[in-house]
């Protein structure tokens, strides 16, 4: 759909079976069950959703999901499906991964920032937007290279340092307009570095991809939280301010693991209206 300038696209890169209690933390499962009705391993489906964005001749990728890197084991354990999403996404664009100018993640954690690195044929690393510069939040990168106990398993090195190695990596310190109508804001609470992707052709006219501050459509009550958050309350103050700017202005969000309605629109009562243009092709 056309966003002002902004030609938006919305991208579907694949996902993967995160257990329900993963996904919605304290809430208890009575509830969560009724939106979300999980497998008989108590998982749910979660898809990696972003955009695919042409602005004034400028290719932008916003989230690239997990990516193809996965061993079987892990990727099985973990439900992972359609890992090829993102290049399969590109492609029925029309659009090459080395005419890529930007990609932007919410966040490093490895279901958002995996497809920034792939194998190649001989089995080694390779970046998959080898012209792209990538935007990433210092404080996020810091982590991202000395998470503490309970943050190892959410990031995988092997995808962004290469991309670190390369040059590539433009490094954020707080909000900032990166391009001309795309700004990355900083909200932490998920992770240090979390960040909102918006694009904005003016006040009124804008999207935004919520990265894991709100990932599905249950996500939009403000007390559904994820297990991983790691300064809940931060969540709970940033995701009030985005619902509310989102819903006065009518703003279109893009949930990043949204499955079913994954774009559209906050009302006024709280409930979700999808955007039929936005249909992952
Ligand atoms: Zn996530």
């Amino acid at each position: 759909m056309q966003l002002g300038d902004f030609e938006i696209h919305l991208l579907v890169a694949g996902g993967w079976r995160p257990d329900g209690g993963t996904m919605y933390g304290v809430v208890p499962k009575v509830l969560w069950e009724r939106q979300k009705p999980p497998n008989e391993r108590n998982q749910v489906t979660a898809a990696c959703v972003g955009a695919i964005v042409r602005h004034h001749g400028r290719v932008i990728v916003c989230e690239t999901g997990i990516g193809t890197k996965l061993d079987e084991k892990r990727a099985q354990r973990d439900g992972v499906w359609e890992p090829e999403g993102l290049l399969t996404g590109l492609r029925r664009l029309g659009v090459r991964p080395n005419e890529v100018d930007i990609v932007v993640s919410t966040h490093l954690h490895w279901d958002h920032a995996g497809g920034f690195t792939r194998r190649g044929p001989g089995g080694q690393l390779e970046l998959t937007f080898p012209k792209a510069k990538h935007f990433v939040q210092r404080v996020e990168w810091d982590f991202a290279l000395a998470p503490d106990v309970r943050s190892r398993s959410g990031y995988i090195a092997d995808d962004f340092t290469p991309v670190a190695d390369a040059g590539l990596i433009e490094f954020l310190e707080g909000e900032a307009e990166v391009t001309p109508g795309l700004t990355l804001r900083l909200t932490g609470g998920h992770t240090p570095g979390h960040q909102l992707v918006m694009f904005h052709a003016s006040d009124d006219l804008a999207c935004v991809v919520t990265g894991d501050l709100v990932g599905t459509v249950p996500h939009l009550r403000v007390p559904w939280t994820m297990a991983a958050d790691l300064d809940v309350l931060r969540v709970l103050e940033e995701k009030t301010k985005l619902l509310e700017e989102a819903s006065r202005h009518r703003w279109l969000l893009v949930l990043s693991h949204e499955n079913e309605q994954p774009a559209g629109y906050l009302e006024p009562d709280g409930s979700w209206t999808p955007e039929r243009d936005l249909i992952a092709p």
